[in-house]
C-alpha cells in the first residue's frame, strides 16, 4: 500500500460528555468522506487547511491504547466522534480492528458510528463482544450523497451493511442526520429510512443541521443562499415530530441524538 502521514498525539482515548458514551477513541485525524455539512473543521479549528482533509494516523495508536486502557475503568467507547473510523486506509492498516481486540480483552463495550460498509469486515470480532454499530443514513438517494457526501459510500451499500450486521445479531442503529430541510426531509424519504430501521431492528437517532461558520461556507458551494436560508430558518420540531410519529407507527425506537 502507499505511504501515509502520521499525527502526533499524547493520548488516544478521551473521557466523553456525549450521551451514552464514557470515552471516545479517534484513531485517525481528518476524514476522506468529505461531507459538506461536517462540523469537525469547526470543532478542531485551525487543524485542517482544507476539507476533505488528508487522513493521518495517530502515532503509535495501538501501543498507546493498550497502555491507556489498563489505567481506566471499563465504560462505553465511541468509535469515532471526530472522524469516520472506517476510512479507506483502514482496509490496509486494520487499526480499528486492532483496537476492537484491545477493547474486547479489557471489557470495554464499544459503540461504532460509520458510513462505511468496511465495518462488516469486523463482524467476527463484534459478535464476540459488547458492541453496537450505527450507520449514518442521511438519505436513500444517490443525488443527495453526490451533493452532500461526495466521497462517502453509497446509500445502498450502507443499507446492505446494516442488514448484514443485524443478520449476524449485532445491535444496530441508524443515525439520520443532519436533516437538511428541502433536501432529505420529505415524508417519503423518512418512510424509507424508517422502513430500513424496522426491517433491521435498528433504533433511529436523528439530528438537524447545525450551522457553524466554516460549515456554512462549504455548504454554499453545494446549495444556493436561498436554499441555505430556507434550511436554516426552518422549524425542525416539525421534522422531528414526523420522524417520531412514523417510527412510532412502525414500532421503531427513536429519539433526537442530542
Ligand atoms: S463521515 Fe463524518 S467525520 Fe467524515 S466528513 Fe462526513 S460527517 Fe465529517
Amino acid at each position: 500500500m502507499s505511504g501515509y502521514q502520521t499525527a502526533e498525539c499524547r493520548s488516544v482515548i478521551s473521557r466523553s460528555k456525549l450521551p451514552g458514551l464514557d470515552y471516545t477513541f479517534n484513531p485517525y485525524v481528518g476524514c476522506g468522506h468529505g461531507c459538506v455539512y461536517c462540523y469537525v473543521p469547526d470543532l478542531l479549528k485551525g487543524t485542517f487547511s482544507r476539507w476533505p482533509a488528508d487522513v493521518k494516523v495517530k502515532e503509535g495508536v495501538l501501543e498507546k491504547l493498550r497502555k491507556e486502557v489498563q489505567k481506566l475503568s471499563p465504560g462505553v467507547v465511541g468509535i469515532s466522534t471526530s472522524t469516520d473510523p472506517y476510512q479507506p486506509i483502514e482496509a490496509d492498516l486494520k487499526i480499528v480492528r486492532g483496537s476492537l481486540e484491545i477493547f474486547r480483552d479489557a471489557g470495554f463495550p464499544v459503540s461504532i458510528q460509520t458510513k462505511s460498509p468496511l465495518v462488516t469486515r469486523d463482524m467476527d470480532l463484534l459478535g464476540t463482544m459488547d458492541a453496537e454499530v450505527g450507520i449514518t443514513i442521511t438519505s436513500s438517494t444517490e443525488e443527495f450523497r453526490r451533493r452532500f457526501e461526495p466521497s462517502a459510500p453509497t446509500p445502498q451499500s450502507r443499507f446492505l451493511a446494516l442488514e448484514r450486521l443485524s443478520g449476524e445479531g449485532i445491535r444496530t442503529w441508524i443515525f439520520y442526520g443532519p436533516i437538511i430541510h428541502g433536501f432529505n426531509d420529505t415524508e417519503d424519504e423518512v418512510r424509507r429510512i424508517v422502513g430500513i430501521a424496522a426491517s433491521t431492528g435498528s433504533r433511529v437517532l436523528y439530528d438537524k443541521l447545525n450551522l457553524k461558520p466554516l460549515l456554512m461556507c462549504r455548504l454554499l458551494k453545494s446549495i444556493s443562499r436561498e436554499e441555505l436560508e430556507r434550511a436554516s430558518s426552518f422549524d425542525y420540531r416539525k421534522a422531528y415530530a414526523m420522524v417520531a410519529k412514523l417510527c412510532r407507527e412502525a414500532g421503531v425506537r427513536a429519539s433526537p441524538a442530542f
